[in-house]
């Protein structure tokens, strides 16, 4: 302590007497009376030296000496202490309220869907990790940029604003110490300095002179250096820019590209230095060469190189003031204040005004920074943040204009920090309040919006400019956001205030009141389709801003109705004309209506009526309110409601004639515009509201004179009222849809009263009717649901509040999606003439409850549900149904429907005629349960049943319905004419159950016969029902019988083997030899079993002819795919050799780091019918221009029959039977010991070797032991224990399998194909041994059993695989075969040694089994004679083979046994455990130190057995297919148990594997001690060295994390690793091992072969030998890559609650893994299916685009 004391005070000494720098520098200021004159003179001498190097700055030196020269000392001088120490001790003293984190473009923002005000409201990823709202519904979402976290803002959230790091008080610091942290010298310090700083930064920011500082800078002699500085513009592409300047600078290519990315990330920079001549005439030259590609020329400035330093340096001080900031809430509060401080005496605004002010003429660097400054000062302090927001809406209107004529993007202006400080709830009210700020905006749209204002005054958007228009929705989405919280409490100020905005806003809907005025096309078709889109695009985004503004007026009684009379005056102005002009007279029934004469198919109309529906809107609102009643004192005259029904009416009828093909001269526009009008994002402001309106005008004026005004519109008055007697087709048809839509308007009017304010319902009502008549159609998922209700300004449809009252939810499997089923109870509520259902939907949903009434029997009959009853408002609305005319109406379709001459009629009509009927009944009904029978007016019944006329046949809607019924066409309305007759009786009963009690028996009596004809009818319906279903099964019969028939042949064509396996054969058999079916189950030795042969009969695919399989035919061929594989490697990512050029594959790395698989799609072909196809693939891709799918000159082509992606064939080889004579076997049992046949073995390879050799090099180098000959044995030994000759393969096979092994050799090597090649048989080995390691390693993945459970494709392939590799040997030459299994043998044969021969723990024993096996016959060839082992030879060849292998892959795995890991206590002292300690206390003689050393014998054997079960798998495997003998039953179940001893039975070893090395220990010694004692072995078995050890692992893709968000928070960790910018990166996934690359990114491109490739192909290159999966993390989307050009998109494993997928987070809902989906994607994997789906999937989509994928 003592010490560290005076230590300090010698330092300090020191320092007092040599001041560095920075302090007194600071003290000099502290002596200077103006500290902003000596600033400016310090940063007049030293910035321009400091940022002289424009052109080509060293960055760190750069930052150094402004540190040290600049911040440094102004630090000491704001602290007058060391700033580290200060800033140290703030650090930890102020933790700050608010995150404030500003996003970058492409980071990823959450919001809580529970919580948060409203969808503006985000988190950043840290926030959002450390809060509550990770366990709420939360939405992710991808930021576009510019704007900031609000953790801590309370008004932000309504719970849990803060996370945890935000929290106040937290660690330990409390409130009052975060607050004032500060001591009096530093604020004081701080008022002096801020506001110099600020001004420097202000001032030379929007400083404009090219040539010279401020006087105050210009302290230094001029200079003569001046930059040509280029800026970024919208206009020029990449390309342009990098094209200009080349030219115009007579530059290289690199430089030019680096100029332009540093304009495009910077927005300018300087790309010349020189005198000022030099520089304009380079800016001349660019402008002059950019004009040439483009029609703009680019924005070139010369600026003089010290206002060029101070401009840079005023960004950088900037920067520096953000960072002093961030410390203390009182320097913010002394910035924002130096920043509002207006200059006494000057007009100016003050400094944070004029930067907002000149922002639109910044370059995006200068931008970006500026906008910090502001996010870190002043919307920090909510105080500051209200007067920042006071001054921003001041300057309002103009900012707005500058942004429109701008060209950048909305995210780097400052009009889009408009959001920041609208939506916040306190703050929209103050700014309304104080600055009318609804007023402002809208009078900015009013000033931005006339250049499309027409002779009228009406909006015309015709030839807009999109990007244009598209800036001005910025300004609406402005008014949306001062909306988005409806205020709690109204001030008068507040009332005043927004009715002056509403008014505004009234003015620009009187603009677009029925704009865009159309007339129908007649005779001609028009010449161009108007411009329709941006007008609709204003409806879309007006809609919410609409409801939002009625939603505000209806908060107070009194402010709804001044607002309802406003909207009124403005309506009434609109519809002047409608009130002068002509008058027409309407009569029917005796009712007259006088109207203007006006036709919808003549005169002008217009969709836009934006004025009506508002009106609509606020007076449902007062209906809600129940204040209509007090309409009157407000809108004093008459409401005219006439006038207000009229252009809504139009704009219906115009819909309706749309649909009868009337307009169709007038062309698309118009469709598309009427496909809007009636869309989910408009309708609620467009189509909706004009039902509303007409709802109101049936309310409120007489209903016949309503219908009078319908049928006048609708241009039907004559089809009504004259008999229209003609033969158009065209006409008819026209009239009669004109009838239907007419009626089907009806039944809205009377029928829709989901709204509130219309119907007595409430908005869960709503939605949840909307739901049921979307699940009536059929099942959904989730999000075609939400995209077909309506969205709120908070884009809530609030489906989920009660999706569950009406639906049931039905989980996806592994694939598909989950979706929603209506529950049975909802559908007594399906109404076929639902108001939102399109013509389409209409039919379907029709149709499909049709088809579910009759799955149950029910009648067909679908009428109305019983509608709510309306609002006291619209209670009149009911009158329509019972009037004359509507009476009249019905009774003329009816009476046209039975009369056989009209056409003037169709089924629909009479539907909606039925329809109206039902409600009329249903109505009366109601209101006669409800009230005493003579207080209910309404009195459908009687008018009704009443003639309609005093005519002879005068006939009511009864009798007519009868009537109708009896019509045979009719027969599909039957039922529901039935319901309406019974309805009538319903009725009638309640009319007359309140007077007539005397009637009740007759009453009694009609219910009864009610009831007999009902059962009568039901029993018919059930025979016909009956009769229909018998039908039904008959045609089911013979669909499946033809299906069967199908299976069958195709069946034969296909799967002969694996389902039926040579049936006949094995049932005899087993009949004949029931007895000896144990030991026919043994694969080696002399007890082997027969061989299982079968004729096999094959269709080719092709030319569908049939062959038998047989080696003296011409071969036939499967379709297959050879491929390299990493998937059962143990070293994942251990780089693997791209070219095998120089590697030898005899032996296989333990580790399996790269293997060769092939697979098959099962198809069978003649080799001729393959070879003519595959010509015929090449000639036809030669004429194709599309990008390939598939590489020709590597061989590939897609299977004929499944398109499966191929590369080869495999040729199709029968099994040659092979059967042993038992006798024989057991006599030369006693003859043949392994003693003996190693030593038969060793003299024929001697013999050779002499043969050979003559004086050269021995072919086979090899070393003997000598005086292990046995005289008696010589060369010939090994044929007298049974030979035969050599299998005769036809020609056509062998070319097939020289062609296949050449194949693999090509492949699996990388290497050109050279069928000559010594590796050809080798890489045969090698991948039989790996297919078959594969499927075993899958089996078992798959908990499968070994045998009996392969796909008939895999089962197929590996037959002939194996088959193949046996005939392979015949078409090589024998010497090489020799030579090859000599070098095999070496490493089992005691005695024989190559120079070669590897360390026992660097090889795969099952490679060398496959080897082995396969190439021992070599040793039967002789010059003379060719020659095979006989049955019985084979018999013991394999067994010894195996048996030696066997022990030497035991010793490997007790080599390398794990004794780290804890085992529980085994089976305590068994045989084996005994055995096991033995056996290494025997090894341990040679090899010191060995693992297993110390661990107990039962260990050991525990390890064993477990360790070479996957060994002894693959063996049992590959005997099975090469040889063809039946395996035991135990091998055909997936229990592990009995596995083991069936295994051992079947491949003739001990159970206690021990015994092998006892039989056989006189031979394995020296064996086991040559192992042991190989010099490479120690090495190998180092503790630090990734040994092997078995059974390896399984591998698998990598865990995933549960919550999507969690990878999303790891790739905002991710950093490129080679580049230190922070563009936005597009991090992906590697499944296989977990590595996260950069993407599409030109920074980790790399190159191969002379090919630029992107990052994650190159990954895949070493990982998954060009096989690779991966999950794109910002997007979450799964990608599978083969080679360099190849790839498909495959859905991501992640599904959200609705089980759903949602690529590129478009909805953003919270996603959670699917272990079923993700393992799915695993097995594709470990199935080598990856390049199948790659195949598959562009097969699909070839035409759509080729993406590039070798950039990935
Ligand atoms: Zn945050
Ligand atoms: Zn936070
Ligand atoms: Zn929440
Ligand atoms: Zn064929
Ligand atoms: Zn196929
Ligand atoms: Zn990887
Ligand atoms: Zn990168």
């Amino acid at each position: 302590m003592a010490d560290e004391e005076a230590e300090g005070a010698e330092r300090m000494e020191v320092s007092s007497e040599l001041p560095p720098a920075p302090q007194r520098q600071a003290s000099w200021w502290d002596q200077q009376i103006d500290f902003y004159t000596a600033f400016l003179h310090h940063l007049a001498q030293l910035v321009p030296e400091i940022y002289f190097a424009e052109m080509d700055p060293d960055l760190e030196k750069q930052e150094e000496s402004v540190q040290l020269s600049i911040f440094t000392p102004l630090e000491w001088y704001l602290f007058g202490e060391d700033p580290d120490i200060s800033l140290e001790k703030l650090k930890q003293s102020g933790a700050f309220q608010l995150c404030g984190k500003v996003f970058k473009s492409g980071e990823t923002t959450y919001s809580c869907r529970d919580c948060a005000i409203d969808p503006t409201c985000v988190l950043c990823m840290d926030c959002f990790q450390n809060s509550v709202h990770k366990n709420h519904r939360y939405k992710m979402h991808t930021s576009t940029g510019g704007g900031f976290c609000d953790c801590g803002d309370t008004e932000a959230w309504k719970t849990g604003p803060f996370c945890i790091n935000h929290e106040p008080g937290r660690a330990g610091t409390t409130k009052e110490n975060s607050h004032c942290p500060l001591n009096e010298e530093v604020i004081a310090q701080a008022r002096k300095i801020f506001p110099s700083v600020i001004r420097y930064i202000v001032e030379m920011t929007i400083w404009e002179e090219e040539k010279q500082l401020p006087q105050e800078l210009q302290i230094r002699e001029k200079n003569e250096r001046y930059y040509c500085v280029l800026f970024n513009d919208e206009h020029h592409s990449y390309d342009h820019v990098i094209y200009s300047l080349q030219r115009a600078l007579d530059c290289e290519l690199a430089e030019a590209q680096l100029h332009t990315t540093a304009i495009d990330k910077e927005g300018r920079r300087a790309v010349r230095a020189g005198t000022y001549a030099a520089c304009q005439e380079a800016k001349e030259d660019i402008k002059s060469h950019s004009e040439n590609v483009s029609q703009h020329p680019l924005h070139v400035e010369v600026l003089h190189s010290e206002v060029m330093a101070h401009q840079k340096f005023a960004l950088r001080l900037g920067s520096w003031m953000n960072k002093i900031m961030s410390y203390s809430s009182d320097f913010r509060q002394i910035f924002c204040q130096a920043c509002l401080e207006e200059e006494p005496g000057s007009e100016n605004p003050c400094l944070i005004s004029r930067l907002m002010l000149w922002d639109a003429k910044l370059y995006k660097g200068a931008r970006k920074i500026l906008h910090e400054l502001i996010f870190s000062s002043f919307f920090m302090e909510m105080e500051y943040k209200k007067l920042f927001a006071m001054e921003f809406v001041k300057y309002y209107k103009q900012l707005q204009k500058e942004y429109i004529s701008d060209d950048h993007d909305r995210s780097i202006s400052i009009t889009a920090l408009s959001v920041q400080m609208f939506t916040v709830p306190t703050l929209a009210r103050h700014l309304i309040e104080e600055r009318n700020v609804i007023s402002v905006i809208t009078e900015t749209l009013l000033e931005v919006l006339p250049e499309y204002l027409d002779r009228n005054n009406k909006f015309n958007f015709q030839g807009y400019s999109q990007d244009k228009l598209g800036r001005v929705y910025a300004v609406i989405c402005d008014l949306k956001y001062i909306l988005i919280s409806k205020p709690t409490v109204w001030t008068e100020r507040l009332r005043i205030q927004f009715l002056e905005g509403f008014r505004s806003f009234l003015k620009i809907l009187t603009c677009m009141q029925g704009m865009e005025e159309i007339r129908r096309q007649v005779g001609q078709h028009i010449e161009v389709d108007p411009d329709w889109e941006a007008a609709i695009a204003i409806q879309m985004q007006l809609k919410n801003i609409l409801l939002m503004f009625q939603e505000w007026c209806a908060c107070e009684e009194e402010l709804l109705l001044v607002a309802y009379k406003e909207c009124h005056k403005a309506v009434m102005r609109c519809s002047t004309s409608f009130t002068t002009g002509s008058k027409t007279v309407v009569q029917l029934c005796g009712h007259t209506l006088e109207t203007k004469s006006y036709r919808v198919s003549e005169d002008l109309v217009s969709i836009h009526l934006p004025l009506s529906r508002t009106l609509a809107g606020l007076h449902v609102r007062l209906s809600r309110l129940g204040a209509v009643s007090r309409l009157h004192e407000f809108v004093p005259f008459d409401l005219q409601v006439e006038v207000l029904v009229e252009y809504p009416l139009r704009c219906l009828v115009l819909v309706a004639q749309v649909v009868a093909e009337m307009w169709r001269r007038n062309g698309l526009s118009l469709i598309s515009q009427v496909f809007y009008y009636q869309d989910v994002k408009c309708r609620e402001e467009m189509y909706d509201k004009d039902i509303i309106m007409l709802q109101i005008g049936a309310s409120l004026m007489d209903p016949n004179k309503f219908l009078l005004l319908i049928l006048q519109r609708y241009e039907l008055a004559d089809a009504f009222t004259k008999t229209i007697s003609t033969k158009d087709q065209d006409l008819i048809k026209q009239y009669n849809t004109l009838i239907e839509e007419m009626l089907q308007v009806l039944i809205y009017v009377v029928g829709e009263r989901y709204v509130p304010g219309v119907g007595n319902v409430t908005k869960e009502e709503v939605t949840m009717r909307e739901i049921i008549h979307l699940l009536c159609i059929e099942p959904m998922p989730h999000s075609a649901i939400a995209k077909n209700l309506p969205e709120n300004e908070n884009n809530e449809t609030g489906l989920e509040n009660v999706i569950n009252k009406v639906a049931t939810f039905k989980k996806p499997g592994v694939s598909g999606h989950g979706v929603y089923e209506l529950k049975d109870e909802s559908l007594k509520d399906f109404n076929m003439y639902f108001y939102h259902y399109s013509k389409t939907q209409h039919s379907k949903a029709e149709h499909m409850q049709k088809k579910r009434r009759k799955q149950e029997n029910k009648d067909e009959a679908l009428p109305p549900p019983p509608p709510p009853e309306f609002c006291p408002a619209f209670s009149k609305v009911v009158n329509l149904l019972s009037c004359d005319i509507m009476m009249y109406i019905l009774r003329t379709i009816f009476e046209r429907a039975v009369d056989t001459d009209s056409n003037l009629w169709t089924e629909g009509m009479l539907q909606m005629a039925f329809h109206i009927l039902a409600l009329g009944l249903l109505e009366e009904k109601q209101q006669l349960q409800k009230a005493p029978e003579e207080e209910v007016t309404f009195d459908f019944y009687h008018k009704a049943s009443r003639l309609g006329s005093s005519a002879m046949n005068a006939q009511n809607i009864q009798m007519l319905l009868e009537k109708l019924k009896g019509i045979p066409q009719l027969e599909g309305q039957k039922d529901m004419i039935t319901w309406i007759l019974q309805m009538f009786d319903t009725v009638k009963r309640l009319r007359e159950k309140s007077c007539l009690i005397v009637a009740s028996t007759s009453g009694l009596d009609s219910i009864k016969n009610d009831e007999i004809t009902h059962d009568k009818e039901k029993a018919e319906r059930k025979r016909k029902a009956e009769a229909a279903r018998l039908h039904r099964q008959k045609i089911m019969a013979q669909m499946s019988a033809l299906q069967k028939n199908f299976i069958e042949t195709h069946k034969l064509m296909y799967d002969t083997t694996s389902e039926m396996p040579g049936k006949e054969d094995s049932v005899m058999e087993e009949e004949s030899a029931p007895a000896v079916s144990d030991y026919c189950k043994i694969a080696l030795g002399p007890k082997r079993g027969p061989t299982l042969t079968e004729k096999e009969v094959l269709t080719c695919i092709l030319c569908q002819e049939e062959q038998e399989v047989k080696i003296e035919n011409n071969a036939m061929v499967l379709a297959a795919c050879v491929q390299k594989s990493t998937a059962l490697t143990q070293h994942r990512g251990k780089s693997v050799e791209l070219s095998g050029e120089t590697l030898d594959p005899l032996f296989m790395d333990p580790d399996l780091a790269c293997g060769t698989y092939t697979g098959s799609c099962g198809h069978v072909m003649h080799a001729v019918c393959w070879q003519k196809y595959f010509e015929a693939v090449q000639l036809s891709s030669q004429q194709r221009v599309h990008v390939d799918l598939f590489d020709l000159e590597s061989g590939e082509y897609l299977c004929p029959l499944c398109k499966s992606l191929c590369n080869t064939v495999i040729p199709i080889i029968p099994l040659q039977p092979q059967k042993i004579n038992s006798e024989n076997a057991e006599a030369l049992a006693q003859l043949l010991t392994l003693a003996r046949w190693i030593q038969t073995v060793l003299a024929r390879i001697e013999g050779y070797n002499m043969k050979h050799t003559k004086g050269e090099n021995p072919v086979i180098p090899m070393l003997f032991d000598q005086g292990m000959g046995d005289s008696t044995l010589e060369f010939h030994s090994i044929l007298s224990f049974g030979v035969q000759s050599l299998t005769k393969y036809s020609n056509s096979i062998k070319e097939m399998v020289i062609l296949f092994a050449t194949t693999v050799y090509r492949i699996g090597l990388k290497v050109p194909p050279d069928e000559m090649d010594p590796r050809v048989p080798m890489m045969t080995w090698s991948t039989c041994a790996f297919t078959v390691q594969a499927i075993e390693n899958l089996l078992g993945d798959e908990g499968k059993p070994l045998f009996g459970a392969l796909q008939n494709r895999q089962h197929n392939g590996l037959k002939a695989l194996m088959q193949f590799a046996v005939a392979q040997r015949v078409t090589c030459s024998q010497v090489l075969i020799q030579k090859h299994l000599v070098r095999l043998l070496s490493v089992v044969l005691p005695n024989l040694r190559s120079e070669d021969t590897p360390c026992l723990l660097s090889i795969d024993l099952f490679h060398v089994l496959v080897g082995a096996v396969l190439a021992f016959p070599s040793l039967y060839w002789d010059d003379t004679v060719d020659l095979q082992p006989s049955s019985i030879s084979s018999a013991y060849n394999q067994l010894y083979l195996f048996h030696l292998i066997t022990m030497a892959h035991i010793l490997q795995i007790l080599l390398t046994v794990d004794t780290g890991l804890p085992l529980c206590q085994g089976e305590g002292d068994s045989e084996e455990a005994r055995c096991a300690s033995s056996f290494f206390v025997e090894i341990s003689q040679y090899i010191s130190g060995c693992a297993g050393h110390s661990a107990p014998g039962w260990y050991l054997w525990a390890a064993l057995k477990n360790g070479i079960t996957p060994y002894l798998r693959c063996a049992a495997l590959f005997f099975h297919y090469v040889l063809g003998v039946t395996p035991p039953e135990e091998l055909f179940t997936s229990s592990a148990e009995g596995e083991y001893s069936a295994l051992c039975s079947y491949l003739s070893l001990p159970t206690n594997l021990f015994l092998l090395f006892q039989e056989y220990w006189d031979t394995v010694r020296p064996l086991l001690q040559r192992w042991c004692t190989d010099p490479a072995l120690p090495n190998c078995l180092k503790p630090q060295s990734a040994v092997v050890r078995y059974p390896r692992k399984r591998n698998s893709l990598i865990e995933l994390p549960d919550d999507y968000s969690c990878l999303l928070n790891q790739a905002s960790h991710f950093r490129c690793p080679r580049s230190a910018d922070d563009e936005r990166k597009h991090p992906v996934l590697c499944l296989f091992c977990g590595a996260i690359l950069c993407s599409q990114n030109i920074c980790c491109q790399e190159i191969v072969n002379g090919e630029e490739i992107g990052a994650c192909i190159f990954h895949a290159l070493h990982c998954g030998a060009g096989v690779c999966i991966f999950l794109k993390i910002r997007e979450c989307k799964v990608v599978l890559v083969e080679g360099k050009a190849r790839g498909c998109a495959y859905p991501a494993p992640y599904l959200d609650e609705y089980g759903e997928t949602d690529p590129g987070l478009k909805r953003g809902n919270p996603l959670h893994l699917s272990r079923e989906r993700y393992r799915k994607l695993h097995l594709v994997w470990q199935q080598h299916c990856i390049i199948e789906e790659i195949a598959r999937s562009q097969e699909t989509n070839q035409i759509l685009f080729a993406f590039n994928w070798q950039l990935l």
